[in-house]
């Protein structure tokens, strides 16, 4: 669409949604066979999910577990990560990534973030290492891979695991190496908004076996062995428990959708890159939007959509904007409000606006627009004319 493009009045009879999961007919036949065959938990196509996404990321090991969060839990409980420890991350992200560290009586310490790509500013890093600090948490912001090679030069120097929540990452890719193998443990999600779901589930991967084994085991009761080997004909009733374990293990209900959705991955990606390119193309050269880069080197799997708006060129400020687009019954969301800003870190760390101007500047002008593979171009379009239709009426 071009600039100065004729605006539509009509508003659209139908709410646009933020989001909405593709499942097809693969999905449903999937699930509809496991509820058949007598085996609905922990089991056959948990394993085929688990080495098909081995096989897609590249990773030596991959064990599916029931959310991210559970994912991120495990990777720190597997790294012995406990109190007195510090784990550092960035404010730039979902409740789940520090309050993870919380569940283990850990400390997470936040770094602001790039003004570029909203992920943790490398150069910011050293700075907050102490002797306490045990690994560096990554998050992928919207599927734009980390500066992994700095942070890989601080973590060695340091002695220092690598987490990567990798929620946004599936599919990203940083000097051609997948998200999920470029630190020690790789964790994913697939929540109904995210790039493929189970309708909750999640995927630990990384390449030590005993790093791995030791994930399995506590992502089921620390129970040397799991349920289909203990009731399936060749099992045996006998085993110990060697971790006090978590409950956090995969159905096979949840990898019926698993694997069909990963067989369609790259489909997804695709058209989000496509849709993505519609919105950049349409915004391009407006000084009332600052839009998101991919840095060289990388591939980006556009989980999120963002615009930042410039609001020295708006007489509306975000929370004006969303309400407007709201009015052209179009859905968005803010990725992120910063965690330190939340009243739990607040109150248990002395947290204050202020303390992250970056992630702060951010989170004033930061709108995710919807970016899904169900949407169409005129959805899109017509996205892209009611942020017209705003900008131009309040431009200043
Ligand atoms: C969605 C998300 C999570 C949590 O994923 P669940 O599967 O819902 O537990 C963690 N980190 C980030 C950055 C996310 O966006």
């Amino acid at each position: 669409m071009k600039k100065g493009h004729k605006v539509e009045e009509t508003v659209r009879k139908t709410f646009l949604p933020f989001c909405l999961p593709s499942i097809g007919e693969a999905e449903k036949k999937e699930v509809l066979d496991t509820l058949g065959s007598g085996w609905i938990t922990t089991g056959p196509k948990t394993k085929k999910f688990e080495e098909n996404f081995r096989n897609y990321i590249g990773s030596q090991h991959a064990i599916a577990v029931s959310s991210c969060t559970a994912a991120l839990h495990l990777a720190l409980a597997a790294l012995d990560i406990g109190p007195g420890d510090e784990v550092i991350t960035s404010p730039f992200t979902f409740a789940a990534t520090a309050n993870v560290v919380e569940h283990c009586g850990a400390r997470p310490v936040f770094v602001d973030i790039e003004r570029e790509t909203y992920n943790i500013d490398p150069d910011l890093i050293e700075a907050k290492i102490t002797p306490a600090t045990r690994a560096i948490m990554v998050v992928h912001y919207a599927g734009h891979p980390c500066e992994m090679e700095k942070i890989r030069h601080i973590a060695t120097g340091h002695h220092l695991h690598i987490i990567e929540d990798a929620a946004h990452a599936l599919g990203s890719e940083y000097r051609g190496k997948k998200a999920g193998t470029l630190g020690d443990v790789g964790c994913f999600s697939f929540y109904p908004t995210k790039s493929i779901t189970t309708g909750e589930g999640g995927m630990v991967t990384c390449q030590d076996s005993a790093l791995a084994e030791k994930i399995r085991i506590m992502s089921l009761h620390g129970i040397s062995k799991d349920a289909w080997k203990r009731y399936s004909a060749n099992g045996s009733w006998f085993y110990e428990v060697t971790y006090a374990g978590f409950k956090y293990n995969m159905t096979d209900i949840q990898a019926s959708l698993g694997i069909h959705q990963l067989d369609r991955l790259e489909d997804f990606i695709t058209a989000r890159q496509c849709l993505a390119s519609l919105y950049d193309e349409a915004f391009s050269g407006r000084e009332e939007l600052t839009l998101p880069v991919a840095r060289k080197g990388i591939r980006h799997a556009k989980h999120l959509y963002t615009v930042l708006l410039n609001l020295g060129k708006l007489s509306v400020d975000r929370a004006e904007f969303i309400q407007k687009l709201q009015e052209e019954n179009i859905g968005t969301s803010v990725h992120f409000i910063p965690l330190h800003l939340h009243p739990y870190y607040r109150q248990r760390y002395g947290y204050r606006k202020g303390d992250f101007p970056v992630a702060e500047d951010v989170y004033e002008r930061i709108v995710s627009l919807p970016l899904y593979p169900m949407l169409t171009e005129e959805d899109v379009e017509y996205v892209i004319r009611a942020v017209f239709k705003i900008i131009n009426t309040h431009h200043r």
